[in-house]
């Protein structure tokens, strides 16, 4: 596609994908299967492109949060396993029978209607067990374990193929010690599903972080998220990583995303000109102004107003007063020779310089998985 008929758009670096996944690779080894994780719009980075590469870059399987997620997969023809680790409403069970796809478990109520359901179609569904060891999110508790496992007994139609559990607090600190519990709890509650004679199970705990810092939890999946996108979990995530290995042998993650857009008009106003609503900028100087058809119902967030940079021929030109719906300006005035439609970078690189989903993320208090999961799913992705 041409960008030139487009106001915004984002790009994706398909060697940086690959690059990413095949780091991944050699860290699980062969034997573990590689599950991209493509939730929420693949972080909002496309799902349809980044499952295409997903799959062209050697990942075994996908998760996803929801049925409508995993439905959008197989309609688009992608073949390979898909595990829905959130809620199926009891009501669309059947739909997720149906589809074949691999269901998290945790509520008994799911769980008896599965085994309705199975054994009225005929059939059977596979079903991956959600442990709860700390996280206090989903998962069944130790002290119901054996309740839950002996209803599932009950049901022979329902295939317990896989247990997992998630982890609380590995990206937030240095310090893993919570991790490491949960991990033994993790094993106890394994050995309990065991003894119940559900062997052998794929057993899967490690999110980014984890395959990242801990191969001890790669087991026999690792669920890869925000990582196979090229983005680091956090900053204690990098530093943990490198506290390990040394700071040379961090693995390039490549970030593959970048934002772009076009400046949709170009005017220089007096000095001491207020901008935008609210007037909450005020000119010191004759300025030369961008405006950029894009705002915070893109998911560039209102946040970002007066504090943002965006990148205009290689140098950052300042975001200047609010981010408004659809619209935002910029200081353009440094940045010599700029013209009407000119190529303008949200999020991303350009010549020397980078605006990272980081950078972003820190000026408005939040991680950089917020930052790109809002970018609107509307915008055109663009494989490069
Ligand atoms: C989102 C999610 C992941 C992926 O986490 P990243 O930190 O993005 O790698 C893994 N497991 C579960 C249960 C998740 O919800």
């Amino acid at each position: 596609m041409d960008t030139r008929s487009l106001n915004t758009w984002v790009e994706l670096s398909s060697a940086a994908y690959a690059a990413n996944l095949r780091f991944f690779r050699a860290r699980v080894g062969t034997g573990v299967e590689l599950s991209a994780v493509v939730k929420a719009n693949a972080y909002g980075h496309g799902w349809r492109e980044i499952a295409e590469l997903a799959v062209r870059s050697g990942a075994d399987s996908f998760c996803v949060h929801s049925l409508e997620e995993a439905q959008e997969l197989r309609a688009a023809g992608f073949g390979h396993d898909v595990l829905i680790m959130g809620h199926v409403p009891l009501a669309r069970l059947e739909e997720a029978v149906l589809g074949g796809f691999r269901l998290v478990l945790y509520n008994l109520e799911s769980l008896e209607r599965l085994g309705e359901i199975t054994a009225r179609l005929g059939t059977t569904v596979r079903v991956h067990l959600k442990l709860e060891t700390g996280t206090y999110r989903q998962g069944v508790d130790e002290q119901n374990l054996p309740g839950f496992l002996a209803a599932l007994k009950a049901r022979s139609s329902l295939r317990l193929e896989g247990i997992y559990t998630h982890f609380a607090n590995i990206e937030d600190t240095t310090s893993h010690d919570f991790a490491f519990e949960q991990r033994w709890r993790f094993e106890r509650m394994a050995a309990m599903v065991e003894a119940f004679g559900f062997a052998p199970l794929l057993r899967h705990a490690a999110c980014s972080a984890a395959t990242l810092l801990f191969p001890e939890t790669h087991l026999g999946m690792v669920r890869l998220g925000i990582s196979q996108y090229g983005l680091w979990p956090s900053k204690e995530t990098f530093l943990s990583y490198t506290l390990e290995h040394g700071r040379s042998a961090a693995p390039v993650l490549e970030p593959m995303l970048a934002w772009k857009t076009r400046i949709s008009q170009l005017k220089t106003v007096p000095a001491g000109s207020y901008v935008g609503y609210g007037c909450s900028f005020q000119t010191t100087r004759e300025t030369r102004l961008a405006v950029l058809p894009v705002g915070y119902s893109d998911g560039y967030d209102r946040r970002l107003s007066n504090q943002a940079h965006v990148l205009v021929r290689g140098r950052r030109a300042p975001v200047r007063g609010r981010i408004c719906m659809n619209l935002m300006m910029v200081d353009v005035t440094d940045v010599p020779g700029v013209e009407l439609e000119e190529e303008v970078v949200l999020l991303g690189r350009q010549g020397e310089q980078q605006i990272s989903a980081d950078q972003l993320a820190t000026l408005v208090g939040t991680i950089a998985y917020e930052i790109v999961a809002r970018i609107r799913a509307g915008i055109p992705r663009l494989v490069v």
